[in-house]
């Protein structure tokens, strides 16, 4: 969640002599035939229940990860990291946040109204808000806001974005929820490519915000499809290049972490989120180590964990995923009996 976003979103360097000819290499790209990231990840052998029931509660392990270390320096988080043994605002170890909320607000309305709708989304969002969350991310609570006096929240959130412009507008707040809508969508991507955009838009109208959703969902989706992870990143870089913050994203799936850290002043920007996703997923790596070094890094950990669990977890599927951390995250049956409710619509062609 981008709660203490103050710093600005536009200013993330990225080479300037970058090969401009990658954005008309998009097919290409797609093939693995120029440029493809390469998986490190073991191929394994799983259905697709398991890796859309991965998605959704390893979004959730990864943000509950996350949650104790939110807004630190990744020299301030002690390694090896503490793993689901320290509380997060009072509460017990384990316990989500607003990203796994809203997430699970996603999945039940993709269920129930066997589809995305996002009246029946904004609604359910709403009535979240409405029980005074311990945590929701400023724009998110600004949208919501004016949605409870009425206002439809695509509207509010456009004119919130023209209003503050992109400088404060690009967090990381349907960055951090959007995975499911991959995974719900995993074989119909000419509809995934109208309604990722759409998602964000309820509350986040910058494009670079829609560029991000876009690029994760199609990465959860390739993921819960089958493909191998290194796939799933081109698929996603190639859907996000030609769009606005596109070749930041890429650039970023390469850097972020290292050349560009992800716990400075600008934490919690979308494209943040989505690189450290992707660059995970291409990485690699037992889904345990893999996620505790995403939330060693810094900065928005909640959200990185949550984005990175979410595609890990689409890799890996349910099945996989470290027993001891699902011992200890709290309402897992819950979380887990809701993702069941999307495989119907992960299975439509
Ligand atoms: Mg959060």
């Amino acid at each position: 969640m981008a709660r203490s976003v103050g710093g600005s979103h536009v200013l993330v360097p990225f080479p300037a002599s970058r090969d401009r000819s990658l954005k008309v290499g998009v097919a290409d790209r797609i093939a693995g035939e120029r440029g493809g990231y390469k998986a490190t990840l073991p191929a394994v052998a799983l259905d697709l229940p398991d890796r859309v029931v991965g998605c959704v509660v390893g979004l959730a392990l990864g943000d509950a990860l996350g949650a104790p270390f939110e807004f630190r320096r990744a020299g301030d988080i002690p390694q090896p990291l503490p793993a689901f043994t320290l509380p997060w605002q009072g509460l017990p170890a384990g316990t989500t946040t607003d990203d796994t909320a809203m997430a699970r607000n996603l999945v039940r309305s993709l269920a129930e109204r066997d589809g995305f709708d996002p009246q029946d989304l904004v609604a359910r969002h709403l009535a979240w808000f409405k029980t005074d969350p311990p945590d929701v991310g400023n724009l998110t609570r600004r949208v919501l806001g004016r949605v409870a006096e009425g206002r439809p929240a695509d509207e509010v959130a456009r004119e919130l974005w023209e209003r503050r412009g992109p400088e404060v507008s690009a967090g990381n707040g349907s960055v951090m929820y959007c995975a499911p809508l991959g995974a719900a969508f995993a074989h119909r991507p000419e509809e995934l490519a109208e309604a990722a955009p759409r998602l964000s838009a309820l509350t986040h109208y910058d494009p670079r915000c829609r560029t991000a959703v876009l690029a994760l969902t199609v990465a959860a989706g390739s993921l819960v499809r089958g493909e191998d992870p290194g796939r799933a990143c081109s698929e996603a870089v190639a859907a996000a290049l030609p769009l606005d913050g596109g070749e930041e994203l890429e650039y970023l799936v390469q850097a972020v972490g290292e050349a560009r850290r992800v716990d400075g002043p600008d934490q919690g920007f979308c494209l943040f989120a989505a690189a450290v996703g992707l660059q995970a997923l291409v990485r690699g790596g037992p889904f345990d180590r893999a996620l505790s070094r995403v939330v060693a890094l810094g900065g928005d950990t909640d959200t990185n964990g949550a984005v990175a669990g979410a595609l890990l977890g689409s890799a890996v599927g349910r099945s996989n995923l470290p027993e001891a951390w699902l011992a200890r995250l709290i309402d897992r049956d819950a979380i887990e009996h809701e993702a069941q409710g999307l495989v119907p619509l992960a299975a439509r062609r």
